[in-house]
């Protein structure tokens, strides 16, 4: 289980691991500004992160922070079935990695440090 704010890439890929992927997936109905967070998720589990920061792109966010936008009310990880199970996917987390990524403050490296 995750406990850090900020995600790395490797910790934003098991966070994203531990998502049962839900069908009609209540974390995005759960959201006010309508995120497709479910979506989201997959696209990075896939390593997809190109296709994940496009989709989050969508909706106009990334110079903020999920949890600015929402005043930590975090209304889809309250919705998140994983957490009836133990706790729920830290989705505000995951896309505030996307907006940092988006802003160039992470950046991937490959294993041979390129
Ligand atoms: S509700 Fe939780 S487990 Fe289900 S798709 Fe959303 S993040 Fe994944």
């Amino acid at each position: 289980m995750i406990e850090m704010r900020k995600l790395t890439f490797d910790l934003a890929e098991q966070e994203v691991a531990r998502c049962l992927l839900c069908y009609d997936p209540p974390c995005t109905q759960a959201c006010p500004a309508n995120i497709d967070s479910a979506s989201i998720i997959r696209s990075i589990r896939f390593e997809n992160f190109p296709g994940a920061q496009a989709k989050y792109r969508k909706f106009g966010f990334l110079d903020k922070t999920c949890s600015e936008l929402c005043f930590e009310q975090r209304n889809c990880e309250k919705a998140c079935i994983r957490g009836r199970l133990d706790s729920p996917i830290k989705i505000s987390s995951i896309n505030n990695f996307l907006s940092n990524l988006e802003l160039g403050i992470l950046k991937k490296v490959n294993n041979d440090g390129s």
